[in-house]
Formats: C-alpha cells, sequence, structure tokens
C-alpha cells in the first residue's frame, strides 16, 4: 500500500527521524509531528490513511487524543496504532479498548512495524471500497424510491383519468392533476381543429380566460412550433430562446412584465383531424422547466389520452357487441326470445332445478287455426297477431319467467320454480286472457283467436334434456289439440 499518508506523532526526535525515513523508504507519504496538540490540526489539514501515535507526549495524554480522534465522525475510519514503550499488558488493554487499531511496543522491530501497518491499510481499504458500494447502493436506491414515487402518481393520475371520464372531463383533470405533480403555476390543454384557430379547452390554476379562448399564435410560439413539428418543446428560459424573440420584441414593445420563466408545449394526436397541445407553464420566481419536467408530462399525457381511447373504443365495441347479442337472441316479428336463446335459458333452468332440487314448468303454446287468419285477414294481419300475443304473454308473465317464439304461431313460456298445478293455473289464465283478447289489427276488423297449450315439468319420469323437456310438451298439446282445442292439457 505505498503512496498511502501516515502520521506520526512522537517527541522523541531520534524515533520521528528514523521512522520518517523508514516509511519513505517504502514508498509512504510521511507527516512527522512532535507534539500531541498539532496531531488534530494536522489531520484536518491532510487526512491520513493511518496514524502511529506515541502514548506519551509531553504535552498530550496519547489515550485523549486517541479517543478524540475515534469519537470525530471524519476520523473514525482511520486506524490507529499507538506506540508506545510501556509493558503491552497494560497499555495495550487499555488503547485497543478505546479503539486502537493495533499496539506496538517501542524498541520496535522494522519488519513487524511494516507488516502490521499494511494490514491495517489493507483492511482500510476494504472499510472504504465496501462503504463506497454502500453509498451508491443508496444512492440507486434512492433513485428507485424516486421513480416509484413518479411512477405511483403516474397511476394515480391515470387512474383517475380513465375512470368513465369524456374526453373533457379528462382534459380538465389531467390539467389540474399535471400542474400538481410538477408544480406549475399553470397548465393548460389546448386543441385546433382543421382549419380553425386553437382553443384553450381546460386549464389548472391561474386565472385564465374562461374555457374555449381562442389562442393568438403569434404570442404563443412554444405551441405554434408544437402544432407545425408534432414534437415536445421545452423553452427554459423565454428571455433567451431564440423562439421568443419576436414576442419579447412585442413585450418589449407594449411595455408588458413578463412574469413567465419556463414553458413546455406537448403535442399530441386526437382525431385525424384534430391535434392538441399541453401547455406548461412556471414563473420566473419558480425553478425553470427541465427535460425531465417534459419526460414526465409527456409520459402522462400520452397515457392518459390513450387509455381514454382505448377505453371508449371499448365502451363502443362492447355496446356494438350487446347489440349483438341481443339481435342473436331476439325473435326479429315479436322482439322475445328465439329458439336458440330459449333453449339456452331452458337448459340452465333445468340445471338450476337439478341443483336446488326445484321444478321447472314448460308451456308450450299452439294458436289455433292460425292458418286461417292468414287466409282470412292476409299475412300482414297475421303478422300483427303474432306481435301482440307476445305481448301479451311478456305482459302477463313474472319477471323471472322466460317468453319465446317457438317457431311459426308457436309460443313457450318458461317457469322457473314452479310446480304442476300452478303452471296449469297460469296457462289456463293464459288460454282465458287470449280467447277474451280483441285483436287490435290495421284493417280496423275483429279478430279473435284461441289457444291449445300443453304443460310439461321438470324433473319428471323420461326427461333429461332439452329436448325431452320440448317433446312432453308438445304431446301434452298434441292431446289438447285432438281433445277440441281451446284448452289446457299436461
Ligand atoms: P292448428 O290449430 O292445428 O294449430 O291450426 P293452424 O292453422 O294454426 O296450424 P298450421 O300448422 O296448419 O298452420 C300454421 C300457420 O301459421 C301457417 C303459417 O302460414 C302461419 N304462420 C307461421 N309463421 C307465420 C308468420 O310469421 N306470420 C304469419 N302471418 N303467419 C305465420
Ligand atoms: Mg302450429
Ligand atoms: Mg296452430
Amino acid at each position: 500500500m505505498s503512496n498511502a499518508r501516515i502520521l506520526i506523532a512522537d517527541d522523541d526526535s531520534t524515533v520521528l527521524q528514523t521512522m520518517t525515513w523508514l516509511l519513505k523508504e517504502h514508498g509512504y507519504e510521511v507527516d512527522a509531528i512532535a507534539d500531541g496538540t498539532s496531531v488534530l490540526p494536522a489531520m484536518v489539514a491532510s487526512p491520513p490513511d493511518l496514524v502511529l501515535l506515541d502514548v506519551m507526549l509531553p504535552d498530550a495524554d496519547g489515550y485523549q487524543l486517541l479517543e478524540q480522534i475515534k469519537s470525530d465522525d471524519r476520523f473514525r475510519d482511520i486506524p490507529v496504532m499507538m506506540v508506545s514503550s510501556m509493558p503491552p499488558e497494560e497499555a495495550a488493554v487499555r488503547t485497543l479498548g478505546l479503539g486502537a487499531a493495533d499496539f506496538i511496543r517501542k524498541p520496535f522491530r522494522v519488519k513487524e512495524l511494516l507488516a502490521r501497518m499494511q494490514s491495517q491499510l489493507r483492511m482500510r481499504a476494504i472499510l472504504l471500497s465496501a462503504s463506497e458500494t454502500l453509498r451508491k447502493t443508496e444512492e440507486q436506491l434512492s433513485r428507485v424510491r424516486e421513480e416509484a414515487e413518479n411512477r405511483r402518481q403516474l397511476v394515480d393520475i391515470l387512474h383517475d383519468v380513465t375512470d368513465e371520464l369524456s374526453t373533457d372531463e379528462m382534459y380538465h383533470l389531467l390539467a389540474r392533476r399535471v400542474a400538481r405533480a410538477l408544480d406549475l403555476t399553470h397548465c393548460s390543454v389546448i386543441v385546433a381543429r382543421d382549419g380553425d384557430r386553437p382553443r384553450v379547452v381546460a386549464t389548472a390554476f391561474e386565472l385564465a380566460p374562461s374555457s374555449d379562448f381562442v389562442l393568438d399564435l403569434d404570442r404563443y410560439p412554444e405551441v405554434r412550433e408544437a402544432l407545425r413539428t408534432g414534437r415536445n418543446v421545452l423553452v427554459e428560459d423565454v428571455r433567451t430562446n431564440p423562439l421568443y424573440a419576436q414576442v419579447r420584441e412585442q413585450w418589449a414593445s407594449d411595455g408588458m412584465t413578463v412574469t413567465t420563466r419556463s414553458v413546455i408545449a406537448l403535442p399530441f394526436a386526437l382525431e385525424p383531424t384534430q391535434a392538441g397541445v399541453f401547455f406548461l407553464r412556471r414563473s420566473v420566481t419558480e425553478p425553470p422547466l427541465t427535460p425531465e419536467d417534459v419526460e414526465f408530462a409527456d409520459t402522462v399525457i400520452r397515457a392518459a389520452v390513450s387509455a381514454n381511447q382505448r377505453r371508449k373504443l371499448l365502451e363502443t365495441t362492447i355496446a356494438d357487441n350487446r347489440r349483438l347479442e341481443v339481435l342473436a337472441h331476439t325473435d326479429p316479428l315479436t322482439e322475445v326470445l328465439n329458439r336458440r336463446a330459449l333453449t339456452d335459458r331452458l337448459s340452465a333452468e333445468m340445471d338450476r332445478g337439478r341443483r336446488y332440487e326445484s321444478t321447472v314448468s314448460l308451456l308450450l303454446i299452439d294458436l289455433d287455426h292460425f292458418k286461417r287468419i292468414n287466409d282470412t285477414h292476409g299475412h300482414l294481419v297475421g303478422d300483427d297477431v303474432l306481435m301482440e300475443i307476445a305481448e301479451l304473454l311478456q305482459r302477463a308473465v313474472r319477471s323471472v319467467d322466460v317468453v319465446a317464439r317457438y317457431g311459426g304461431e308457436e309460443f313457450v313460456i318458461v317457469l322457473p320454480e314452479t310446480g304442476l298445478a300452478g303452471a296449469t293455473a297460469f296457462a289456463e289464465r293464459t288460454r282465458e286472457l287470449i280467447e277474451s283478447h280483441e285483436f287490435n289489427v290495421a284493417s280496423g276488423q275483429r279478430v279473435q283467436l284461441t289457444t291449445s297449450i300443453g304443460v310439461a315439468i321438470f324433473p319428471a319420469p323420461g326427461v333429461e334434456s332439452v329436448e325431452d323437456f320440448f317433446a312432453a310438451a308438445d304431446q301434452a298439446l298434441y292431446r289438447a289439440k285432438a281433445e277440441g282445442r281451446n284448452r289446457v292439457r299436461s
């Protein structure tokens, strides 16, 4: 460990001279001191890597000096080797207890002294590199913490912004949140539609003209630049930036005192015909905006705008899907469930019935001599009648019941958690309802109609599947027809 700096304090001038010479011969830099009071000032002036300290100095107590060194934050890590002619048993124990790195007895053997010094210097080097690593780790940790804090802020903002907001609401919220996160005096959103002059649509802090204020681009060169190039613009100081040269002349001729220091303009795309700019501003009394601020605002704004757009797209897609799904499940003429959807529902109700040991009833309703209606009044009247029947049935059932069109002039009603007696009674009421109903057809003619209804229940012997269930209801219906129509059979 040559080039290490050694401080020797010893009142014996012969020892001091010999040691100085010896250590210099071995490549060390040496600070030689003959009195105790100069030790600390010398250490402050040029911190040594190791101290050789005589226990007995004429003007100072070596033990006290050692204590002072070890209690000083600046020197605590510097190894101090105590040197003394006292018997080691006594001095060594005491000095080591006070924090000395080692104890050397005078007169010393040169080889031993050098070996012990080297060992101390090596340990110190290891200690220094370990504490440097620790410092770097701590630095890294605090950077990571800062980044995490930024990310947390970002997540918070995005969470707020994507929460069911309209685009306008998002702009207002975003302006406020970005302003708060970056300590801005002003943050606004400017939107320019093709051919139109740009307007301020949202603004945070600072009393600004009410929204929809038209912006004079000659006074906002950074906004113009951002719109023109599509790139982020940072003006750290409007008093020196060339972009502001003309504006500065204008300010001067208007006699204006300008309070703005820094501005950022971040362009973003909305729709193909619309462009927007987020406009951030700090005043002269505040620190200027930096590239890091641009990066933060850019990340937040871009993520927010795209999250908002994604959400809108998702909503449209979901709405479209829902419409398509409704269409896929509905009979176009009567708007009740179609046969496919009925099959799914009935299967689900049968599962529920199995699980909860409850009864499901099924009514198959067939209009009597419907062909005659068509023949007498025409097919369109027939259609009107079918629609009206569907409405009647729909109004007659509970919300848990299902009405569906099974085929041409056949309807089905599913009654969950309803036994045979309840289902038959309900079928009878339905039959009466239709029998007594006067249909309101376009031609103004009086149309009346009867129905035959087959009732089946599940669970029942031989009914395992949806098909079995339909077949059972169909057999009952067949009996109703066979026995003279306008009746309920089960
Ligand atoms: P039954 O008492 O035996 O049931 O006699 P029905 O005439 O009702 O039975 P059939 O099965 O012989 O005839 C059914 C008729 O229903 C024939 C068909 O033209 C008519 N129909 C089926 N779907 C529609 C529709 O969507 N609109 C109209 N207007 N008529 C339909
Ligand atoms: Mg029929
Ligand atoms: Mg019929």
